[in-house]
């Protein structure tokens, strides 16, 4: 087991990506804490946590509020005695062309995305610190390193969240602490099911391994990331985008 006896934060925990990254760290040993927005949905994640073994939970948690976010992790603290793992997860788009896009659609997205991350990342630091041990891994997306069409506020706070990893990977480092960030591209989740048949094929097309990808496949770069088999390696940033964008 990769992470026997970890204790792993992971935001918007509930559904998604976010679900598949907690189900895989639980298969690998790892205790979690589903933090989200919705709480009932977080806790029926954290009750299939626990049919496979593990301590679990739920956590009524807005990412953007960080009393909320600091009492979320002493309430951790306080059931585990500490943190190993944060995966900032939970994330929105209100996409609009620049031309339209208001205030609060830009806000809303920078918020939750890239302040969320921010406070997480805050409020685990200091136990971290103290443990003189921790991996951090921020979700960001394809759209952070290559920018799209209606998305400005999204491509922002998802390139904020790389320029973010690397500063705390360089401040956090001698606590041996690591930081990380992973940019999936298009990924088979409800929102990519709604699209047209047409929309998808133009998708595709772009994509040279032809193919969307699974949540699986990213929680599978995270677990890679938690774990000691990364030791080495911080202030990066993975994609797992069927080869869409390469360095
Ligand atoms: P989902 O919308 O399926 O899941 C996101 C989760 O985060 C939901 O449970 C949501 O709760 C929760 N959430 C939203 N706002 C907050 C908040 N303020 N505080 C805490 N939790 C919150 O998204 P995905 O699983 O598709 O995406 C997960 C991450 O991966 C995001 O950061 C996204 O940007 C990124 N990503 C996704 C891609 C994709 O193709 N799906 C591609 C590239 C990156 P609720 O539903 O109740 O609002």
């Amino acid at each position: 087991m990769k992470l026997r006896d970890k204790v792993a934060l992971i935001t918007g925990g509930a559904r998604g990506i976010g679900q598949a990254i907690a189900m895989t760290f639980a298969k690998e040993g790892a205790d979690i804490v589903v933090a989200d927005v919705n709480l009932e949905i977080a806790q029926k994640t954290a009750q299939d946590i626990e049919v496979l073994g593990r301590k679990a939970l739920a956590l009524e948690m807005d990412v953007t509020d960080y009393v909320k976010v600091e009492d979320g992790v002493n309430k951790i603290l306080d059931k585990f005695g500490k943190v190993d793992i944060l995966v900032n997860n939970a994330g929105i788009t209100k996409d609009n062309l620049i031309i339209r896009m208001s205030q609060a659609e830009w806000d809303a997205v920078i918020n939750v995305n890239l302040k969320g991350t921010f406070n997480c990342i805050k409020a685990v630091s200091r136990p971290m610190v103290k443990q003189r041990s921790g991996k951090i891994i921020s979700i960001a997306s394809i759209i952070g390193l290559m920018g799209n069409f209606g998305q400005a506020n999204y491509a922002a706070s998802k390139a904020g969240i790389i320029a973010l990893t690397k500063t705390v990977a360089k401040e956090l480092a001698s606590r041996n602490i690591n930081a990380n960030a992973v940019a999936p591209g298009f990924i088979q989740t409800e929102m990519t099911a709604k699209l047209s048949e047409d929309v998808k094929k133009k998708m595709l097309e772009a994509i040279p391994l032809s193919k969307l990808g699974t949540p699986g496949d990213v929680a599978n770069v995270c677990l890679f990331l938690a774990s000691e088999e990364s030791s080495y390696i911080t202030g990066q940033t993975i994609t797992v985008d069927g080869g869409m964008v390469m360095a």
